[in-house]
């Protein structure tokens, strides 16, 4: 399997090669603060499984060990990378894949972080746009 992905505006592409080994749901604080969002998908890789065929991430450091590599031109985060909890390993977030339907989550991670509305969102009413207007 090969799963191709990138930024919003697409000044960074990249290509991921084999299964992901892992990919988990994460409700961790920096995280949620970094993407600005309740939880974030993230498709763990061997390093050297992950090419960057286009551009050039910029590495914010986010906790002592943690980089995030994300778009300077349109903010999307894309990589994380820590060579002490992690190491050899880079997660992707899986929402940057071109197809996202393409690797099903295994799993919520971080849960103890996680906002506590987050826990019944799924039992939240859906609509296929927006819900009805009042006026
Ligand atoms: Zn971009
Ligand atoms: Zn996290």
């Amino acid at each position: 399997m090969t799963i191709t992905g990138g930024c919003h505006c697409g000044a960074i592409r990249y290509r991921a090669e084999g299964e992901p080994l892992h990919h988990g749901l994460c409700h961790c604080t920096d995280c949620r603060r970094s993407a600005g969002a309740p939880m974030v998908g993230w498709a763990m890789y061997s390093r050297d499984a992950v090419t960057v065929t286009k551009g050039e991430a910029k590495i914010y450091k986010s906790s002592e060990n943690g980089r995030r590599h994300f778009c300077a031109a349109c903010g999307t985060g894309l990589f994380y990378v820590n060579e002490v909890v992690l190491p050899g390993m880079i997660d992707v977030q899986s929402a940057t894949f071109d197809d996202s339907n393409i690797v099903p989550p295994q799993g919520h991670i971080q849960v103890a972080e996680r906002i506590s509305w987050m826990e019944r969102a799924h039992e939240l009413p859906t609509f296929d746009r927006y819900p009805p207007m009042e006026s």
